[in-house]
């Protein structure tokens, strides 16, 4: 089996209302993605996809498009996709870096892998270990009263772990908004929140010092992630764990901050560490120093959704809440069928060959602005 055809498309897709995140990355109001799809000589085809997001990610679409059509598609073209380790190792031949570009083509080499042995991803990454997981549902920069209101509306729809957005408010609100939650719904819910590195240390310890002792899942990447150095410290003085994200993108991060006890949980993301094999790689080193992984998400479509939804079946260290299996959810479309697998804020892990999920032709046209095309 060779591949014979690489295809890439730009696909730029709104969110049924603005999402308002830290400082640092402002309202976005359009899910950005790059949907790969690799073609066999005898017919697969597997599908793959990327989520830049600057500044969140140092990758944009048009890099992801510059390293596919340049320096890692050309090197894929006549191999045998299955030898998914050799591939990720000629793309580090040619690139350093690029996670995303490697991660959308990974992708799409664990699909057809699947695919010719007529198997889910999960049972290739070792076996599911469930076959339901609960969504966690993600909440904006508000009021709150808004946060109390939005959690209630989400709850009759069965979510019961929500992810708060920080990172744009004064301390003072951000620990009232934490306040207010616990009066509202005590132990009836889990909640987490994410300052998305909008804090400096002062901050992070003055939220710290301001929350002792309320019910909280884990304060999620207070820091630049440049200024992770200072997360020890934080979580000496807290009582909530530690999460990471945008700090946690390689093997070597990953090594770096469990060894330096700064996390309790790593915030995994498909497209941010690389594809399934590096993020599987990266919840392996998060296992060994007793850390456990939230299945986390970028604002991203169906085929990174179904990616990390494998993953997270597969996972033994998995965070055990909600996980971000909503991302289609706020998507106006989706350019798959992901979103079947979702009923009452609950996934329904698929068993279909390799990640179980189709791509819309109709959609994928309808959402695309700029394709390129190796043969
Ligand atoms: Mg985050």
């Amino acid at each position: 089996m060779k591949v014979k055809r690489i295809e890439a498309h730009h696909i730029t897709v709104p969110l049924i209302a603005p999402y308002k995140l830290s400082k640092k990355y402002g309202t976005v109001t359009h899910a950005q993605a790059v949907i790969t799809r690799v073609h066999t000589d005898d017919g697969l085809v597997g599908i793959g996809e990327a989520n830049p997001m600057p500044p969140f990610t140092e990758e944009t679409w048009g890099s992801v498009f510059a390293a596919v059509e340049h320096h890692l598609g050309p090197l894929l073209l006549g191999t045998d996709p299955r030898n998914i380790t050799a591939c990720n190792g000629l793309f580090d031949s040619a690139l350093a870096g690029n996670l995303l570009a490697k991660g959308c083509l990974d992708v799409a080499l664990w699909d057809l892998l699947g695919k010719s042995l007529n198997a889910p991803v999960h049972r290739l990454l070792g076996g599911a270990l469930r076959s339901e997981i609960p969504l966690l549902w993600p909440l904006g920069s508000g009021t709150p009263q808004e946060d109390v209101d939005r959690i209630r509306a989400k709850m009759d729809e069965g979510y019961r772990t929500f992810m708060i957005k920080m990172g744009a408010l004064p301390i003072d609100t951000e620990i009232a908004r934490c306040e207010a939650i616990v009066e509202a719904f005590g132990e009836t819910i889990r909640y987490n929140v994410d300052a998305n590195q909008g804090w400096d240390l002062a901050q992070t310890l003055a939220f710290m010092d301001g929350t002792r002792g309320l019910p909280m899942d884990f304060v999620e990447q207070p820091l630049p992630r440049t200024a992770d150095w200072g997360l020890p410290e934080v979580r000496a003085r807290a009582t909530h764990p530690i999460s990471a994200d945008e700090g946690v993108q390689t093997m070597a991060d990953a090594t770096t901050l469990a060894a330096a006890h700064a996390v309790d949980v790593f915030s995994l993301k498909i497209s941010k560490n690389g594809g399934i094999t590096r993020t599987w790689q990266v919840a392996q080193v998060a296992a060994a120093f007793g850390i456990r992984c939230l299945m986390n998400s970028m604002i991203e479509c169906g085929v990174s959704q179904a990616a990390a939804l494998h993953v997270g079946a597969a996972l033994p260290n998995l965070w055990d809440s909600g996980q971000c299996y909503m991302s289609t959810k706020r998507l106006k479309d989706d350019v798959t069928d992901f979103g079947s697998l979702i009923h009452d804020a609950v996934a329904t892990v698929p068993d279909g060959p390799g990640l179980g999920i189709t791509l819309d032709e109709d959609r994928l046209q309808k959402y695309t602005d700029a394709s390129l095309v190796l043969e």
